[in-house]
């Protein structure tokens, strides 16, 4: 683990550095030669590239803290469907390269969940959906109940996963290996694994599968809330939640 950790930090680390010392010394030392225009597109890059550091660190903080046992979460009573909605409708505002679907059953019993931590999951399984999808393909969100919990669903018309990585593609730092598909891809391998430590936290299951028409399924479990938890939370707040 630390020494995968090593080569990942030194690897996706230091392009984004590169890119930032590259940009900001052409700035410094042509300033006068370069339009304000360019210097606009300059900063704009550097700005990208910080927010990619930043992503990354937040990673590498989460992984080591879920390794360690180390991350907390914080549990409220949430209606899942306008909480899944607003999730998946912000990211596809910035996203107009596919074409998202919900399929969320408005009758859901309400579930205790770490709000910001099911966002976590729900961006990066939607983030990878992207990614590893051509453009104009659908990706569909799903949540249903068994009545014991909540099962969301995130499929995609993609590459697919082959069935022996199914398991592994939830390791820290496992990418599967395909210069032809996912060779152009940037990754660290550790969202899936952070996916797990985060939905296991709140003592669910995810899980991948093939669909046999193209693409992936990714699927997780949440906990429904107990009527103990719901007698202790203000029926405003739920009221609120629509
Ligand atoms: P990253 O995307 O940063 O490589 P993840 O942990 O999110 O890391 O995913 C691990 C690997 O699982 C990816 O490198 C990719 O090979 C595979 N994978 C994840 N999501 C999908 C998907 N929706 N379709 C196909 N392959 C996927």
């Amino acid at each position: 683990m630390k020494s995968r950790l090593l080569s990942t930090v030194s690897h996706e680390l230091r392009t984004p550095v590169g890119t930032i010392r590259g940009y900001a010394q052409l700035m410094l030392s042509y300033s006068k030669r370069v339009s304000a225009r360019e210097q606009r597109t300059h900063l704009r890059t550097i700005d990208q590239e910080a927010g990619r550091l930043e992503e990354m660190i937040a990673a590498l903080l989460d992984i080591s803290r879920l390794e360690a046992g180390a991350l907390q979460i914080t549990c409220t009573p949430v209606r899942l469907p306008p909480f899944i909605e607003a999730v998946a409708k912000k990211m596809f505002r910035r996203v107009r390269s596919h074409r998202l679907v919900l399929e969320l059953s408005r009758n859901l019993p309400i579930a205790s969940i770490d709000r910001r931590r099911i966002a976590q999951v729900l961006e990066n399984l939607l983030d990878n959906a992207i990614k590893y999808s051509p453009a104009e393909t659908e990706i569909r969100v799903a949540a249903t109940t068994d009545g014991d919990s909540v099962n969301v669903c995130v499929s995609d018309q993609g590459i697919g996963i082959q069935s022996e990585n199914l398991n592994r593609i939830f390791e820290p730092f496992f990418r599967v290996d395909d210069d032809r598909q996912t060779a152009h891809v940037e990754g660290t391998g550790l969202g899936l694994a952070i996916c797990k430590g985060l939905i296991e936290a709140h003592r669910g299951r995810i899980w991948a599968e093939q669909r046999s028409t193209g693409g992936s399924v990714f699927s997780f479990t949440l906990p429904i809330a107990t009527v103990e938890e719901l007698r202790n939370w203000p029926t405003e707040e739920l009221s609120a939640q629509r």
